[in-house]
């Protein structure tokens, strides 16, 4: 029967012939954290939905793609975590705020430290103690009185299609059931640019012959900026009001123009009981290409920004540039950081009704380091695909000095002047 081998001596080690007892072979003590007061971390981490703050382990591969950081903000999720290590309380900290869920950390941390769903999570504790920025407590009450963030009145939601000239059909004066129920969202209804691209995509469907119908002042935001902002509670009331709103009408497919629409219609809405087939505008135009007269060239250098909440969020890149590279003259050209790697215009989180905070802590505005990518890259045109864009990166354009240089629109107004059907603007 063979021997049973000795047990190791683990109080001794032989390291190059020479034997260490345990207490030369460790040296030191145990290394802890546990010298650090990690009361202000474990006070975040205690929250559901932080948890995964605490996993970092501080490599910094965050940083480098952090778009807040890039503009001078001396942030990202790494030095969230190590400031917070440190004993800084993150519900009175301006790096609570800054933050726009861009997605572009979590795509590139090995720990899953996940900012989409550690800042929602502390800023509703935040906002439920009042210490969310003034600006975006404006921005809440504006949702929940008129059900859009700018604080327009909800009759005037669809004054927009006057301008359009073509029918755009209201589903509660319809009565009939149609096979897109358009979602048109508050800035393409509000805002005088979102307007402008309403107004030409209206164009596009109905040189196409699509049936189909929008909400008009039944409408509300879709809420998903706000929830990311830390306002769950208005988050559910939008959503519930809107799934009632929809789910009275008969139609194929929901069309969005949103992308933060996109996403709470995808993900949010249907663990709500909203659940439809939904596409971006983008998306349902593509596979109609080769019915949409394209035929005047507009001989531009183009580049375009992929949102965050259409690329990362929900992995659509190609068909913006599908639309894009089908206009005749145009020339697209990619910036450095496009599709997965994309920049972030600054709205996303709430960043849109925080332009005011964030100048506090930010050496540039988001849209400001992107406007001058763009240039940087030879473009004479920025083609946008997100409501958000086209006012933040307009001001950019006028704040950098680049007034004449760069022109910002949305691609459904590029396909609208392709097809003659608004006049040109680029
Ligand atoms: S990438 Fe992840 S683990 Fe690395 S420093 Fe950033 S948050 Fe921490
Ligand atoms: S989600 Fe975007 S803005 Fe927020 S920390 Fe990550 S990279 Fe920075």
């Amino acid at each position: 029967m063979a021997q049973k081998a000795k047990p190791i001596e683990l109080d001794v080690a032989v390291v190059n012939g020479v034997t260490l007892t345990a207490s030369a072979n460790r040296m030191f003590e145990p290394r802890v954290i546990s010298e650090y007061d990690l009361s202000a971390l474990d006070a975040v981490t205690a929250i559901d939905g932080a948890q995964s703050l605490g996993y970092c382990y501080q490599c910094g591969k965050c940083t480098a793609v952090c778009p807040v950081d890039t503009a001078g903000g001396d942030y990202s999720p790494r030095k969230v975590f190590r400031r917070t290590q440190l004993g800084i309380d993150l519900l009175d900290s301006p790096d609570l705020w800054l933050c726009t869920t861009c997605s572009n950390c979590l795509r590139v941390c090995p720990k899953e430290v996940n900012m989409i769903s550690i800042m929602p999570a502390v800023r509703e504790q935040a906002v439920a103690d009042g210490r969310a920025p003034q600006e975006l407590l404006t921005a809440f009450e504006n949702t929940a009185r008129y059900g859009n963030p700018l604080g327009e009145p909800a009759r005037k939601r669809a004054d927009w299609i006057r301008r359009a000239e073509v029918p755009v059909p209201i589903m509660s004066q319809l009565k009939a059931p149609v096979d897109v129920l358009w979602f048109v969202e508050c800035y393409p209804a509000y805002h005088p640019r979102g307007k402008d691209a309403s107004v030409a995509l209206a164009r596009v469907l109905h040189a196409l012959g699509v049936d189909f119908g929008i909400l008009g002042s039944e409408e509300k935001c879709s809420g998903d900026s706000q929830r990311m902002a830390g306002e769950a509670g208005l988050f559910e009331m939008l959503a519930e009001h809107n799934i009632k709103v929809l789910s009275k009408y008969a139609f194929n497919t929901v069309m969005v123009t949103d992308p933060h629409a996109f996403n709470a219609f995808r993900h949010e809405y249907p663990k709500h009981g909203g659940d439809w087939t939904t596409l971006h505008y983008t998306q349902y135009l593509v596979p109609r290409i080769a019915q949409m007269e394209l035929i005047h060239p507009i001989n531009r250098r183009v580049t375009f920004h992929d949102p965050c909440y259409l690329g990362r969020h929900n992995g659509e890149y190609d068909a913006p540039r599908e639309l894009l590279q089908a206009i005749p003259g145009l020339e697209l050209v990619e910036m450095g950081r496009c599709r997965e790697n994309s920049y972030c215009c600054g709205g996303g989180g709430g960043g849109m009704w925080m332009d005011g905070f964030t100048s506090e802590h930010v050496g540039m505005r988001l849209s400001e380091r992107r406007v001058q990518e763009a240039l940087e890259w030879g473009a004479e045109v920025l083609a946008v695909t997100c409501p958000y864009e086209v006012s933040r990166f307009e001001d950019a354009v006028k704040s950098t000095g680049n007034a004449g240089l760069l022109q910002v629109v949305d691609i459904a107004e590029l396909l609208a002047q392709s097809m003659g059907l608004v006049e040109a603007r680029v």
